[in-house]
């Protein structure tokens, strides 16, 4: 058999993993013309934990993982107001909470991808046909028209804003998206001093509308990511711009930060939003990860349901034919995705508070996670169900 995986994030190389492992020809179209180091820090646990621990991954995300000590709220005085200690994070998902950079996990992922995953940079699908025994794409590379490719089966992990969900659907794919009130970026810079500064740190702006945060990642780097109020869903010409407006007068700290702003193209910037679609398959094409059910980073587990869903997926398609592997896998993994979908836009209206009620709030529940009783009802809605069809 044949697959045809649109995409090189986290699901689509998850998905190509599984199916090559199970003896299918796979070839990945990854628009990007290299791996992107693009991202911020992943809180790892839940249905993808459960997920690399049976495939054989998490041995690699281990050895990526960072040891975060603790989490600091920071005024724009420099003053700490608020803090949660990692560790209260970890017990409450039972240790089994990885802390990792979103381009890590692609790197865990690439590392142990086997040898026949054709992997093609710089190739963008274009448009698909399905005849029904089989799938055939269009493709791109440079702006140019490729040779079209055959597949048994076409994956689209071309995350939220994908162009396989809108052929699928018919639609828009920008129509499936539901906006969540934020815009969000990420980006690194290399910095020996602010690095030694922030190794093993994790600090957040304790700010109202707006938040930036820093730690240091692995190679010398510094890791900035931010998030701030937006009613719009349409997103900026100039990132770096937006970015250097947006998160002004927060402080010297900040202004640092924002100063090392590099290049639009090694920025991420993106609407925080949901994927709402009514049907994940159609036919021989079926959709996984963000593309199929973003779930926001209100929801804080992207990642982990990526590598949940690829997982599933390529589990399903070597045990059934096509249609019942790819209704089944629907089946299984939609409730979770929903409930995970339900969980960020309750966060929503608090993520970022409006008001300096919203600060002291978020403080004193900050500070009741320090009382063993609340912290279990507090932290059980930050983690989630844990039951899924994902482990050994
Ligand atoms: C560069 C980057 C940085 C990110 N940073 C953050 C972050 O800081 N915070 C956060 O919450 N989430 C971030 N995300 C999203 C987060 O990684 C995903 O929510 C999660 O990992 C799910 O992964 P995914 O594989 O489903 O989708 P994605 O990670 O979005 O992967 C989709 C992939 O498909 C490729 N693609 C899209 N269209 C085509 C096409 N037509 N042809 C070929 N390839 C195509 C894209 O280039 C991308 O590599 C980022 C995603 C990217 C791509």
């Amino acid at each position: 058999m044949r697959a045809l995986v649109v995409g090189a994030g986290i699901a689509g190389l998850t998905v190509a993993d599984g199916l090559a492992r199970g003896g299918w020809e796979v070839t990945v179209l990854e628009r990007a013309p290299a791996p992107r180091d693009q991202g911020y820090m992943i809180d790892f646990f839940g249905p993808g934990y459960d997920a690399a621990e049976r495939s054989g991954l998490l041995p690699h995300l281990l050895r990526r993982s960072y040891d975060i000590g603790s989490v600091a709220w920071v005024d724009e005085q420099g003053r700490t107001r608020a803090s949660l200690d990692y560790t209260t994070m970890r017990d409450a998902a039972g240790g089994r909470f990885l802390s990792l950079m979103r381009p890590d996990v692609e790197g865990a992922l690439r590392e142990r991808l086997p040898g026949t995953v054709d992997v093609r940079h710089g190739h963008r699908l274009v448009t698909y046909e399905d005849d029904g025994e089989g799938v055939t794409a269009q493709v791109a590379t440079d702006g140019a028209p490729a040779a079209p490719l055959r597949a048994d089966v076409l994956v689209g992990a071309d995350g939220i804003h994908s162009r396989v969900r809108g052929a699928l659907l018919g639609a828009d794919p920008e129509s499936h998206l539901r906006h969540l009130g934020y815009h969000t970026c990420a980006y690194t810079f290399a910095d020996e001093a602010l690095h030694e500064r922030w190794r093993g740190r994790f600090a957040m702006t304790d700010t109202i509308d707006r938040s930036v945060g820093v730690y240091a990642a692995r190679g010398g780097k510094v890791a900035v990511f931010g998030v701030h109020r937006s009613d719009r869903p349409g997103l900026p010409e100039d990132p770096r711009e937006e970015i250097a407006r947006q998160y002004a007068g927060l402080g010297p700290g900040v202004d640092g930060l924002l100063a090392r702003c590099p290049a639009a193209e090694d920025v991420y910037y993106d609407q925080v939003a949901q994927v709402l679609a009514p049907r994940w398959a159609a036919g021989r094409v079926v959709l996984v990860g963000d593309a199929a059910g973003a779930v926001s980073l209100l929801a804080g587990q992207g990642a982990s349901l990526a590598v949940a869903g690829g997982t599933l997926l390529a589990r399903r398609l070597l045990e059934h034919d096509v249609a019942e592997a790819v209704a089944t896998y629907e089946r299984e993994l939609r409730p979770v995705v929903e409930e995970r979908q339900e969980a960020g836009r309750r966060a929503a209206a608090s993520f970022v508070p409006r008001h300096r009620l919203g600060l002291w709030a978020r403080r004193a529940a900050l500070r009741a996670m320090r009382v063993p009783g609340l912290r279990g009802a507090l932290l059980g809605r930050v983690i989630g169900k844990q039951a899924g069809p994902f482990g050994a």
